[in-house]
């Protein structure tokens, strides 16, 4: 990645939850220019993941950080009945990571916002996938034949950069930790808006944030399960 902060931006996929937030906070602190995207899909956590993503992304602006674009991949279709749009059945505090799987989530993810890259002379995208994440599309085989795929289907190649893809959660933390991380979003199973406490990414969130707060500051609707 060039840190010429007269090239041109580097786009990220910014969800709001503490990892792409943190990587944002990371690439600026680095002196890149940054082109953030947020991806509609209408799942559950949207309305309460968006504005915490307008939220975090005015908390860190620069004149090096672009205006956030949102793209919109309606998802209802698609995943019709799953939990992420029902809300049944939303994997708690005691399931694996894997139970937080979302089919094809990062092929989705990536083919738009690379495409509106290309579109706008952008040719590196970045995302906050770390080193512990458990699913086959985070892999480094699957993000270098997609971007090989997608260099034949656009005509051109936009890198898919993963900064963080050596990292463990708690190094992440740490490389976040002076940044607003109260203002970012991590739950599948909010309510009224807020953090619900007893969900797998609560609970993660829960123990990211011990590794670099004495106090969790995030207000959760139930006590949080860890
Ligand atoms: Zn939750």
């Amino acid at each position: 990645m060039s840190c010429d902060s007269s090239a041109m931006p580097i786009g990220l996929l910014l969800s709001g939850g503490l990892d792409s937030c943190i990587l944002l906070g990371h690439l600026l602190q680095r002196g890149h220019r940054v082109q953030p995207f947020y991806i509609r899909s209408g799942l559950l956590w949207q309305a309460a993941e968006l504005p915490a993503a307008e939220q975090f992304a005015r908390a860190v602006a620069s004149p090096e950080l672009a205006k956030l674009v949102i793209l919109d991949l309606p998802l209802g279709d698609l995943y019709e009945g799953h939990w992420s749009l029902t809300g049944r059945k939303v994997p708690d505090a005691l399931s694996t990571d894997e139970a937080v799987y979302l089919p094809g989530r990062n092929a989705l993810l990536v083919i738009k916002t690379a495409l509106w890259c290309r579109m706008h002379g952008i040719d590196e995208l970045a995302l906050g996938v770390l080193k512990s994440n458990p699913f086959s599309d985070a892999t480094s085989g699957f993000f270098d034949r997609f971007e090989s795929a997608l260099a034949c289907a656009l005509g051109g190649r936009v890198r898919i950069v993963r900064p963080f893809e050596h990292l463990n959660k708690q190094e992440v933390m740490e490389l976040g930790r002076d940044l607003p991380l109260e203002l970012t979003f991590s739950c599948i199973a909010p309510v009224d808006g807020r953090h619900c406490g007893q969900c797998n990414k609560c609970a993660e969130r829960h123990a990211a944030l011990k590794f670099v707060h004495e106090k969790d500051p995030t207000e959760y609707a139930w006590k949080v399960s860890a």
